[in-house]
């Protein structure tokens, strides 16, 4: 370690678990995990190395029974063929057959064992992927435009940036002890595809003229984060020349490591000194570590498509194209991943993306192939033209696994995508997020209509309820929405008649709303009183109470 943990200086403001960090780094389960836990089992492993398992990438998944959770790292979501048939070899050999794309991008695992995790951390390594730090009180997973290097509506590639600030950060032992966990960010794709405002630290697209030349860089949020108490991130009056981005994002996570709040753990992220702080002392602290930054030049952000690309596209490459396929609710198996490098490989670049909306994105398909390439089996089910409620429902993992979790949620977003595409003929595409518990995984709160899971009295007992929250969007730079998150409504509704109420909810916006207007336009209009009296009278009516 390098540097002085300097908030050992008043060890009445740190939590519990800082004293566990303390003690032993987290990075260094991995090596107890290699060498003595895989060897020795489950029952061998202390609670305090369990909660540093999350530096391994590891949970334990729910019921505690010995079965564990892994995410992997897809940096800016784009991996090779050949890892992502190492990530379906390991599902298939120790995960039951499951593939899940995460929101941030990552590929997770569920059912494996401590004595697979050596293996599976081999396997990892030999195709240059890795768990390590995607979870944990450190730097994750690098989220970006998943187009990088094909986008025709890119400033220029970040993957390379990614690149290097995840090489700079990765099992980085000055890094490695963070307040909280630490997202970042960096996309210079002018639709906001990295959803800049939900990130610790943020780099956006961005223009300034220097010394008489216009120079492509990045402007600069922080402070952006979910859970229950949601913070939109803060512009800095910065401009960060692409040279520039990783001392800029070493400086931030400095800033944290330092300053952060250690106190208590529900108010330890970055957000809570960024809102106390302000984005001026920020800006202050941060120049003071890294030297003078240019200010603010021009916004390239144009508008947001939430990081949704189904169909075909033609690349910036002229001749080449993507397919934007859609996963349902971010689940697929080993199968379907290795069918899809194969395709890939036959048609594509050999690579394959993730997307924080949960699907995938195959890329490099020359004109005359992309026909023969739709006809894959496999495509049929992951297909390039969804159905329209199925093509736009993102679900965190619910209590299948997670331990966290209040209720069950990937089942029920699937059945309830399904009955609304039966049901409600729209134009207009409405983006429905399930979350299971408070902490947001699934990113309730940018969704057009966010669920979140808690339980309600019944005569029968308690039972799965999800509480509704309408009109969440992230900003489209000056011309576009601004960022908003939704409004919960009052009324929670039972999980089975969840489908029934969106369906009259969405029939209130399909019966008043302009030509043409967004769902979150309709909710701004409106009000959100408006979509309160629609769920009073259905609770009302008994239907769902
Ligand atoms: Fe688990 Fe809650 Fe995250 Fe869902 S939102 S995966 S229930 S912690």
């Amino acid at each position: 370690m390098a540097y002085e943990p300097i908030w050992t200086k008043e060890p009445e403001k740190l939590n519990k678990f800082e004293f566990v960090k303390l003690e032993k780094d987290g990075l260094d389960v991995i090596r107890t995990i290699i060498e003595e836990y895989a060897v020795k089992g489950y029952d061998s492993i202390p609670a305090d190395d369990m909660d540093r398992f999350k530096w391994a990438g590891v949970y334990q998944q729910k019921p505690k029974d010995g079965h564990f959770m892994m995410r992997v790292r897809i940096n800016t979501g784009i991996m090779t063929t050949e890892q992502a048939r190492a990530l379906a070899e390991i599902s298939r050999l120790y995960g039951r057959d499951l593939v899940d794309v995460t929101t941030r991008q990552a590929i997770q695992f569920h059912w494996l064992r401590v004595e697979n995790l050596p293996d599976i951390f081999e396997r990892l390594d030999k195709v240059g992927l890795y768990s390590f730090e995607a979870c944990g009180d450190c730097p994750r997973t690098i989220v970006g435009n998943p187009l990088a290097g094909i986008d025709k509506d890119e400033l220029m590639d970040t993957t390379e940036i990614v690149e290097e600030v995840n090489r700079f950060f990765l099992l980085n032992r000055d890094f490695s002890n963070l307040p909280r966990k630490y997202k970042m960010s960096i996309s210079a794709n002018i639709y906001n595809n990295a959803q800049a405002e939900i990130n610790d630290l943020a780099f956006t697209p961005a223009v300034k003229v220097i010394d008489g030349k216009e120079t492509i860089g990045f402007h600069v949020m922080v402070g952006g984060g979910l859970s229950a108490k949601p913070h939109l991130a803060k512009p800095l009056d910065i401009f960060v020349r692409p040279e520039e981005v990783l001392k800029v994002a070493i400086g931030v996570t400095t800033i944290f490591r330092d300053y952060g709040y250690r106190e208590k753990r529900h108010h330890a992220r970055l957000k809570f000194l960024v809102a106390d702080w302000g984005p001026e002392k920020f800006k202050e602290k941060l120049i003071e570590l890294v030297g003078e930054l240019e200010s603010r030049g021009e916004d390239k952000t144009v508008g947001w498509q939430a990081a949704y690309f189904d169909g075909v596209h033609p690349q910036k490459q002229k001749g080449l194209n993507y397919i934007g396929l859609n996963v349902p609710v971010g689940r697929l198996n080993a199968d379907e991943l290795e069918q899809l490098a194969d395709v890939a490989d036959q048609y594509g670049e050999g690579k394959i993306r993730t997307t924080m909306s949960q699907n995938i994105l195959i890329s490099g398909i020359p004109d005359d192939k992309v026909e023969e390439a739709l006809q894959a089996p496999v495509l049929q089910r992951l297909t390039p033209f969804p159905k329209h409620f199925m093509s736009r429902t993102v679900s965190c993992t619910g209590n299948e696994f997670c331990n966290l979790a209040i209720v069950e949620t990937k089942r029920r977003a699937a059945e309830v995508a399904e009955y609304l595409d039966e049901h409600v003929e729209l134009d207009e595409k409405v983006r429905i997020h399930f979350i299971g518990c408070p902490n947001a995984c699934g990113q309730k709160h940018i969704a057009d209509i966010g669920l979140q899971g808690s339980l309600i009295k019944t005569p029968e007992g308690m039972v799965d309820a999800f509480d509704i929250a309408v009109g969440g969007t992230l900003g489209g730079g000056a011309n576009g929405p601004q960022a908003q998150f939704n409004q919960a409504l009052k009324g929670r509704v039972k999980g089975d008649q969840v489908a029934y109420v969106l369906e009259q909810l969405l029939l209130f916006y399909k019966t008043n709303r302009n030509a043409s207007e967004s769902f979150h336009d309709f909710v701004r209009r409106v009000g959100v009183p408006a979509f309160q009296e629609q769920l009073n009278q259905i609770l009302a009516a008994g239907i769902a109470s």
